[in-house]
């Protein structure tokens, strides 16, 4: 069940989202990731999600979002509802936190926002200045699929 045929647009820019199944990599199929080729950015969303795996993990994290979180103004891109931010860490191999990212998650729908500067923190952008959103969505979709492998933190 990927996708929902509709369009769905970028929340920071306003761009047509890539549908998962337009991507390059399985990644964004397993995570029902659809990706923003002008910002990086990248929306995720359970009932998109492949893997069952993937839709348990984010149906987890959409739990943090049902009942708190701090409003901000940015609409779902699937159902026009307000957005909330939370802060994440993963836990890594060793026990240790990774640095916290933001992630901004749906209080209705399951869909999550990152913005690329927030998976950047725990991955450096693959191709320096003057960066190509495409490849760099694609590096970021493969560091997305590592850390959601890990326990997630909600602080
Ligand atoms: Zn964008
Ligand atoms: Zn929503």
């Amino acid at each position: 069940m990927a996708g929902d045929n509709l369009d769905h647009f970028c929340p920071r820019d306003g761009s047509l989202l890539i549908p998962p199944e337009d991507s390059d990599l399985g990644a964004y199929l397993r995570y029902g990731a659809y990706h923003c080729d002008t910002c990086a950015g990248m929306l995720l969303n359970s009932k998109a999600a492949e893997s069952t795996f993937c839709a348990d993990k984010l149906n987890h994290m959409h739990e943090g979002f049902t009942e708190e979180g701090t409003e901000v103004d940015l609409d779902c891109p699937f159902c026009d509802s307000h957005m909330r931010v939370r802060k994440f860490s993963f836990q890594k191999i060793d026990g240790k936190l990774t640095e916290p990212i933001e992630i901004d998650g749906c209080p209705v729908c399951a869909s999550f926002w990152l913005d690329a500067g927030e998976l950047q923190k725990l991955s450096p952008p693959v191709n320096g200045e003057g960066r190509i959103p495409r490849i760099e969505a694609n590096a970021l979709a493969v560091v997305l699929e590592v850390l959601l492998q890990l326990p997630i933190i909600l602080l």
